[in-house]
């Protein structure tokens, strides 16, 4: 019997989808074990295909982006009654990722950014998108609702698991999905396809235990390619972020930026990362670190790390 298979997108880039193309060749073992009943970015299914399925007729749903809108939020809850397995895909799915860097602003302040003073905008008659519109010929039509804030998708649903990245490298997607197809799956509420050491472990930057009088930004200068970034100054989210990716940004030569998410036991990556951060810095002047700039009202764990960074700065 083959898989039936779902792949959806809630807000998301598309990243973690061609990350699923990129598996390549072994997309022909996915089709030898699979069929795929929904996949908007590749495939013409309807969402009444799905709500007219069984409930639980589906063996996995993979959902990547966050819960920005009320139709994000609508499938997800269709796509876990349909599906007996819910996996969360990618960075944004699992949680947040860069569409919850939203919330530090509110709708208003979004809305406003967008339809008025973005550069690219002219709209001197300040008109927003509405929920619903009549065409004229009598005709309603509906806009999904768009939220005041950005939720992860075990924030609206039961997750039974998780893939992290931004996006998942292309291997761990198919190792998690041969763990689904062979039933050798670990216990509900585990991250899949990725370890859960930090990635400094696996790093193979040249580490001198040293401290840092500065934080610089990767533009302000060229970092030496064998040491760690962050004795050079350069803010690397590595000691708190879990394992898994083959540290494809570090060996680019760009700092981690902190998409797998925190490593296993930490519930908060941003303050695990003021922590290692406070034991690596050593500033000239106390006034240098202004710590009280940091605003933790209601931030994602991604939100607050880019927020307490800049503040730092
Ligand atoms: Fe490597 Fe970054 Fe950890 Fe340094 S902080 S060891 S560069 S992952």
């Amino acid at each position: 019997m083959k898989l039936k298979l779902a792949i959806y997108w809630g807000a998301a880039c598309g990243g973690c989808d061609v990350a699923i193309l990129d598996v390549h060749e072994k997309l022909l073992d996915i089709a030898d074990a699979a069929d795929i009943y929904l996949w908007p970015i590749a495939m013409d299914f309807k969402y009444s295909d799905v709500e007219k399925m069984e409930d639980g007729y589906l063996d996995v749903a993979m959902y990547s982006g966050a819960i920005r809108n009320s139709e994000n939020e609508e499938i997800a809850h269709l796509l876990r009654k349909k599906a007996k397995v819910m996996v969360a895909l990618g960075s944004c799915a699992h949680l947040g990722g860069i569409p919850s860097l939203a919330n530090l602003f509110t709708k208003e302040e979004i809305f406003n950014r967008v339809y008025i003073e973005s550069e690219s905008t002219v709209n001197e008659e300040k008109v927003f998108p509405t929920e619903a519109w009549n065409n004229g010929n009598g005709e309603e039509l509906e806009l999904p609702k768009f939220y005041n804030t950005v939720k992860s998708l075990n924030q609206v649903v039961d997750v039974d698991y998780y893939i992290p990245g931004c996006p998942p490298v292309p291997l761990q997607i198919f190792s998690a999905f041969t763990l689904i197809r062979d039933g050798m799956l670990p216990p509900k509420g585990a991250v899949i396809g990725a370890g859960d050491r930090a990635l400094c472990d696996q790093c193979e930057r040249k580490k001198e235990e040293k401290k840092i009088t500065e934080i610089k930004r990767i533009q302000e200068a060229i970092p030496d390619p064998e040491r760690c970034f962050l004795e050079q100054g350069f803010i690397c989210l590595g000691p708190v972020t879990r394992a898994g990716c083959g540290a494809r940004c570090i060996n680019s030569g760009v700092p981690c930026r902190g998409c797998y998410g925190p490593v296993y036991g930490v519930y908060d990556q941003g303050i695990k990362m003021l922590s290692a951060l406070a034991s690596v810095l050593e500033p000239k002047e106390q006034e240098e670190i202004d710590l009280s700039l940091i605003h933790i009202s209601e931030p994602t764990r991604l939100g607050m790390i880019s927020y307490a960074v800049f503040c730092l700065k």
